[in-house]
């Protein structure tokens, strides 16, 4: 496997124009000062509002024409037939899993390094998750780790494009089909991330998250994509009450409706898709070049022929640093510079999880030790150039003290 650091250039002129008329919005709390520099910010603007009036005024608040429109734009963006909005990115987890008929007694290979709705949704709905171990470039599930998980039960395979970094899918994608297994991807973190060409979300059923933090936000909402029109079509079932026509129920259903307000503001933001992750991936460029030749530091890399979404920029800090993990973050934070670590667990080392497994998980020592090492530092648009500086500064201080 060929690896390369990005080094995206964009000119200070584009970079003005994905943050002009765009108040940001600290999501981090009240304890977020001017001088701080928060893990995220929500960029919203007078496009949204504009489009949010029209909406309180049209009188037609709940699921209508506004969402009906954001899907088109996310099914056009993603190179999708299909794309359904739903309530939240673990719903469209639980809606892939459910259209495709999952559940008791089948097997679903995913990462033990995710958000814990992944492994929520497969619980869910009945099956069984078994975890194949990460690669250790790109942290999403390395593709020998899941042939050697596949069995008469396994049904579909659930990569998750951690960070924004998109998992292999070429090579997922020729064992799933090998094998006869559907692919669910957990795109929550990767909208407009790529694999050549090819938008993740489009190699299998594919599951957004337009959570507040995430790159493309609505607070809450999640989205579906598909090419797969019976599939499209169960899903849109499953969202309304299992209804097509009103009181002729088909199948059993649920209220999974986004409404047109949350739609109202997330079309503008999916207008500027582009310019917001060319953002990210500037910033993450200018803080790879700030950070090169730290020991014990080691920066995000990407695989060649995939596009990084950078929806988080994380380092690893690695036995040989003079630091631990832990006192990076707790140095960033006396100097008010927000990061996390996503996730210092794997997402079955916890009691209520582990009572439900029937069997011990699968030793997987790579994520095992990503959850010892990573930790996540700003890299949305709203950082100025002062602010990477910054950022860059106090990981160096942090190393030398
Ligand atoms: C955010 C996220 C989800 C869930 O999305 P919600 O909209 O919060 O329900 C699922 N998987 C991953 C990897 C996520 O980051």
């Amino acid at each position: 496997m060929h690896h390369s650091n990005l080094a995206v250039g964009l000119t200070s002129e584009s970079r003005r124009d994905t943050t002009s008329n765009v108040r940001t919005v600290s999501d981090d709390g009240p304890t977020a000062t001017d001088a701080s520099i928060p893990l995220t910010k929500v960029m919203l603007g007078e496009d949204e509002e504009r489009l949010v009036i029209q909406v309180l005024r049209s009188g037609q608040i709940a699921q209508g024409p506004m969402v009906k429109r954001l899907e088109s734009l996310f099914a056009e963006r993603c190179g999708v037939a299909h794309a359904i909005a739903v309530n939240s990115g673990t719903t469209a987890l639980l809606a892939a899993l459910k259209a495709h008929g999952i559940g008791p007694g089948d097997e679903v290979i995913t990462s033990p390094l995710t958000f814990v709705a992944t492994l929520n949704a497969i619980l869910d709905c009945g099956a069984t998750p078994r975890f194949a171990d990460i690669d250790d470039v790109d942290f999403t599930i390395d593709p020998r780790s899941v042939r050697r998980l596949v069995n008469d039960r396994t049904r579909a395979i659930l990569p998750v494009h951690l960070y924004g970094h998109p998992a292999d899918m070429i090579t997922l994608s020729l064992i799933a089909a090998d094998a006869g297994l559907v692919v669910i991807e957990d795109a929550a973190q990767a909208i407009g991330a790529r694999v050549g060409n090819q938008s993740v979300g489009s190699f299998g059923t594919g599951c957004f998250s337009l959570y507040a933090t995430k790159n493309i936000t609505t607070g809450e909402g999640g989205v579906v994509t598909t090419n797969d029109e019976g599939l499209a079509d169960r899903i849109r079932l499953l969202r309304n009450q299992g209804m097509r026509v009103r009181y002729e129920y088909e199948r059993l259903g649920y209220n999974w409706r986004l409404t047109d307000l949350q739609a109202a503001v997330g079309i503008p933001q999916l207008e500027r898709l582009e310019l917001v992750n060319a953002a990210r991936a500037h910033n993450a460029a200018f803080l790879t070049r700030s950070l090169a030749g730290i020991r014990g530091l080691v920066t995000p890399r990407v695989v060649e022929g995939r596009t990084h979404a950078f929806h988080q920029y994380t380092v690893r800090v690695t036995r040989d640093a003079p630091i631990k993990r832990d006192e990076l973050g707790a140095a960033l934070m006396r100097v008010g510079i927000g990061s996390a670590v996503y996730y210092p667990r794997l997402v079955h080392d916890y009691e209520c999880v582990r009572r439900r497994l029937a069997r011990s998980p699968d030793p997987t020592p790579i994520a095992a030790r990503a959850a010892s090492e990573v930790i996540s530092l700003p890299v949305h648009p709203a950082l100025r150039a002062e602010d990477l500086d910054r950022i860059a500064s106090a990981v160096r201080a942090a190393f030398r003290s």
